[in-house]
This record gives C-alpha cells, sequence and structure tokens, in this order.
C-alpha cells in the first residue's frame, strides 16, 4: 500500500499494511477491505460522543436518527431511484431478506426459484433453503467464461419462476453478469430478480431494471457488520426480525448510528472516487497481468471487474505457496471465499479439473494498494512458485 506516498500517515499507523514492515501486503479486496480513513472518522462521534438510540423521540435520538437519514440516502445514491434501502447486519442477511419475496409469488402459483451456478453461498444456501419450503431451486450452469448464457437462461425461466437470483460482479472470478438482460428475462416471465451487487456496489453500473439489490458495508472500504437490501417499491417483504418494527417493521432492532454513518461515507466517497478509483485500479491490474504473465486467468477477461485476478499455473501447490509467502494476504482460488473451506463451485463451474482448481490463487487490489504492492508481492509470489519447480 502506498500510504505515506498519499500522506496518509494515519492510515499507515493504523493498518499498518507496508510490504516493507513485517505486515503482509494485502491483496485480498474481495474478501474484505481496509476501512477508508475518512470513514474512521465519521465514525468516532458517533462511537464516543453521540450515543442517543436513533429510535427515541427526544432530541438525542432525532439527531442519531437524523444521521442514519442521511446514511440511508447516501447508500442510496448509488442505487435505483424508486427504491427504499433498508439496513442489515450484512449482505448475507439482505440476500436472506430478499428472498422472503417469493412468500407472495408462491402463493400465486409460483414454485421455482432460479440461481446462477456461480453465486456466492450467501445466494445459494439461502436459495437451497427454500427446497424445504416446496420450491425447486435450478443452479443454472455458467459458460467456461464464467458468464451466463442468455439463451439457456430464457429456456430455464418460465411462468413457474418466482425468483431469478443473479450476481453482478464474482466474488472469485471477477467476471460481471450480463444484469440488465438478465432482469428482463425474469420481467418477461413474471418474476423478481434480486441482484447480489457485492463486489460492483460503487464500482460498476447497477442496472435499473432489478428489483431487489444486496450490498456490504466492508467491501467498499467501510465498516464490517451492516449491510443493506435495496428494495424496489411494491414488493413485499415479510417481516425476517420480529421486536420493534425497525427498518419499516421487517428487520427490528436497533439500529447503529456510527456503522450507518460509515457505510453512507463509505458509500459517498466511492461515488466521489468511482473515476479515480478506477483508473487507479487499471493501473494495479495493468501491472499484475503483466507480473503474472505466465499464468492463465480463469473467466473471462473482457468482462471483468480489474480489481481482481484469478490466475492458475499447472503444477503449482497452492496450500505450499500459501504458506511459504507469508507477506502476501491473498486467497486460495480453491477456498470459497466464504471462507467455509469448500473447494470453489465457481472454478468447478467454468469446467476446471480438481489439479487446476488446486492450483489456483486470488488476488484483489484495492485503492490502497500500490504499484510497488503489486510488483513485490508477484516477486514473492512468483520466487515462491520457481522453488517448487526448481
Ligand atoms: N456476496 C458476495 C459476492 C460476497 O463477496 C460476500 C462476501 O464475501 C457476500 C455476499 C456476503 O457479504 P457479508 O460479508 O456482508 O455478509
Amino acid at each position: 500500500m502506498n500510504l505515506s506516498s498519499s500522506g496518509n500517515q494515519f492510515l499507515a499507523q493504523r493498518v499498518k499494511i507496508n510490504p516493507m514492515a513485517k505486515d503482509p501486503i494485502y491483496l485480498d479486496n474481495q474478501a474484505t477491505t481496509p476501512l477508508a480513513p475518512e470513514v474512521f472518522d465519521v465514525m468516532v462521534p458517533w462511537l464516543r460522543d453521540n450515543f442517543g438510540n436513533p429510535h427515541s423521540a427526544h432530541i438525542l435520538g432525532r439527531k442519531a436518527a437524523a444521521a442514519v437519514e442521511v446514511a440511508r440516502d447516501q447508500v442510496a445514491a448509488l442505487l435505483p431511484d424508486s427504491g427504499k434501502i433498508l439496513f442489515t447486519g450484512s449482505a448475507t442477511e439482505a440476500i436472506n431478506l430478499g428472498f422472503g419475496a417469493v412468500h407472495a409469488l408462491q402463493a400465486a402459483g409460483r414454485n421455482k426459484i432460479i440461481i446462477l451456478e456461480s453465486e456466492h453461498a450467501a445466494v445459494r444456501d439461502t436459495a437451497l433453503s427454500y427446497e424445504k419450503h416446496g420450491f425447486l431451486v435450478e443452479k443454472h450452469p455458467i459458460g467456461p467464461d464464467g458468464i451466463v448464457s442468455l439463451e439457456q437462461l430464457s429456456a430455464s425461466i418460465d411462468d413457474k419462476t418466482a425468483l431469478v437470483a443473479a450476481m453482478l460482479v464474482n466474488n472469485e472470478i471477477g467476471v460481471i453478469q450480463p444484469i440488465e438482460a438478465i432482469a428482463d428475462l425474469a420481467h418477461a416471465n413474471g418474476a423478481l430478480i434480486l441482484c447480489d451487487v457485492v463486489q460492483g456496489y460503487g464500482r460498476v453500473d447497477i442496472p435499473d431494471n432489478i428489483d431487489m439489490a444486496a450490498i456490504s458495508g466492508h467491501k467498499i472500504y467501510g465498516p464490517k457488520a451492516i449491510g443493506a437490501l435495496w428494495v424496489r417499491d411494491g414488493i413485499t417483504l415479510p417481516p425476517m426480525i420480529h421486536g420493534g418494527g425497525q427498518e419499516q417493521g421487517i428487520r427490528s432492532g436497533t439500529l447503529s448510528p456510527a456503522l450507518c454513518a460509515g457505510f453512507g461515507h463509505a458509500a459517498m466517497l466511492c461515488q466521489e472516487r468511482r473515476d479515480s478509483d478506477a483508473a487507479h485500479i487499471q493501473l494495479l491490474a495493468d501491472k499484475a497481468q503483466s507480473c503474472f504473465a505466465d499464468w492463465t486467468i480463469n473467466g473471462c477477461i473482457d468482462h471483468r471487474y480489474m480489481g481482481n485476478l484469478n490466475i492458475r499455473q499447472d503444477g503449482v501447490d497452492v496450500a505450499r505457496l500459501m504458506s511459504d509467502v507469508r507477506n502476501v494476504a491473498f486467497s486460495a482460488g480453491s477456498a470459497c471465499a466464504s471462507g467455509s473451506g469448500r473447494p470453489s463451485h465457481v472454478l468447478a463451474a467454468l469446467g476446471l479439473e480438481p489439479a487446476q482448481i488446486k492450483s489456483s490463487i486470488r488476488l484483489g487490489f484495492g485503492r490502497y494498494n500500490s504499484l510497488e504492492d503489486v510488483e513485490l508481492a508477484s516477486q514473492y509470489i512468483n520466487e515462491a512458485v520457481g522453488v517448487q519447480f526448481a
């Protein structure tokens, strides 16, 4: 991370991710992102000074409630108009909440849920949990490039389909799905579309025609333990957490003004810095692609978020690589990013052989990485691979 050249001594001190120090170079920005220093500053007064409950009627409560509503608008600003934001504890919770929409559709005779084979476990396992409620769950295949065929998907979506869940940017391989066209197919058959935009929010355009979107604070340089579901007006969701009636009676529980304010500010920064962040990520990605020219990229090369690079090299023992290269924080491509330890269903869905999956790594670049991070990390990784092949 180029912390000193950005003049950000505060972040340098706090995050202490410096290739020259004992801490690793952080190249795992799909797993989580460091907290932006501006976000930290915005959160502190809500943690230290302003302790009011945003649901209280007195002045302290109203002040906290106002901060929550500012944050709600900041988060909503990057999503389509004509919908509302429901704050949750994570994107996983938001996805679980959004799936609740299928109950009303089941009552109207729709009992099929379609997800893409490459969905995150938060979508996949939630969808599968609906089998016990009488739904048929189809895991729709993706192509060898990681992208769904619209022709095949169109043949699957029918008038029994309640919900199609498709992600914008894949967390493991970075490919971008044609969400606008998928949403059109769902709507043509009277189904809803839930889009997991966690890895694209603030970086990639979000189509206007989706019905629900799940997002997460800690993927956009915001705090952990906050997410949100954006829901188009007119969609009915059953309450998921019962209690004090917060979040329109759908998700009860006292909101944290600090987390909301941090999430909102992080969203605003993503909006303000979108072009400069994108240019920076492109520089890092170009550098990485040249440093790892001997490796093969997993997934489509053209339709991808450039901050993700999932690559493989035949014969590399990634388990050994990860234990040898302790000074770079990166992920094994074979391990599901949810940390469950399950082998990657995404790489398998591309049609990769088990040995190819086991020789894959995922590098994730972010706003606070420097070119030097990428150069050094590639040097460490490639040297360790060289030792394996010696
Ligand atoms: N969806 C995607 C694509 C993700 O990458 C993640 C996090 O890894 C999630 C959902 C879950 O997000 P959260 O950690 O906020 O529950």
